[in-house]
């Protein structure tokens, strides 16, 4: 655990993702979700080696949590974990949740797995879903690109599981922060300025200046 915010927490949010990068997007999900929920504490957690994105993520885990950490920093309620970072093979969603849950700091908290609507739109495809969604409450802000009909066929018994915040959606997704640095785009203001320097000093996605 990077940051040390308070010894018990009743309301836990966990912030989930590739994160590659993370940008103001995350940032806002995980503040809407702690304003609305009354949450104590958001716990980002970067994927090490997430399983539906096999090839397809570009930069190494070490690096994708320091930009993490340097986008959460100077707020007191965000804190980081790197338990997947740090594990061996695929960062499986319900193996967090468990060891999360045996952390003394959070064994009595109430947990908020966090998500953008596409990713809850997948939960049926997740190791053990049923077992995730008794584990925690599963929350997803409404994106305006994706569909509530995709939403509503869902099963009922994973629906009513997942509550829905609607909430104005800042449109920016790292795919798009990829495709702008290869094509020599302003990206500057989609993140933090200190995640905007990191990625110049380390020349990630191709930078180029
Ligand atoms: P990501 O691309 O880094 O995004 C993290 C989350 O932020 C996603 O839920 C995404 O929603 C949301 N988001 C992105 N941009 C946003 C914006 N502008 N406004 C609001 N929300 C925004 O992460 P990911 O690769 O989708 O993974 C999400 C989590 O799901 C991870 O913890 C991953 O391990 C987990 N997962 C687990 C399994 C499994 O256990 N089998 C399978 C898949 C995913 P959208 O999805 O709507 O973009």
């Amino acid at each position: 655990m990077i940051n040390n915010f308070k010894n018990f927490i009743k309301k836990l949010g966990i912030m989930g993702g590739t994160f590659d990068p993370i940008h103001l997007g995350h940032l806002f999900a995980a503040d809407t979700a702690y304003h609305n929920l009354q949450l104590d504490e958001v716990l980002f957690v970067p994927s090490g080696n997430p399983p539906h994105k096999s090839g397809h993520v570009v930069v190494d885990a070490e690096l994708r949590l320091e930009m993490v950490y340097l986008a959460t920093k100077d707020v007191p309620y965000f804190t980081v974990s790197d338990i997947e970072v740090k594990k061996e093979g695929k960062s499986y969603t319900v193996d967090t949740l468990r060891a999360i849950k045996k952390m003394p700091k959070y064994v009595a908290s109430q947990l908020f797995f966090i998500t953008g609507l596409d990713a809850a739109c997948g939960i049926a495809t997740w190791r053990e879903p049923e077992q995730i969604l008794s584990m925690c409450n599963f929350v997803s802000i409404t994106r305006a690109h994706t569909s509530l009909k995709k939403f509503n066929s869902l099963p009922k018994k994973l629906r009513e599981k997942v509550i829905l915040l609607k909430e104005p959606e800042l449109e920016i997704s790292s795919t798009d922060i990829k495709y702008r640095i290869q094509n020599h785009k302003s990206v500057r203001f989609m993140f933090p300025t200190e995640v905007f320097d990191f990625i110049v000093s380390h020349r990630l996605y191709d930078w180029k200046g």
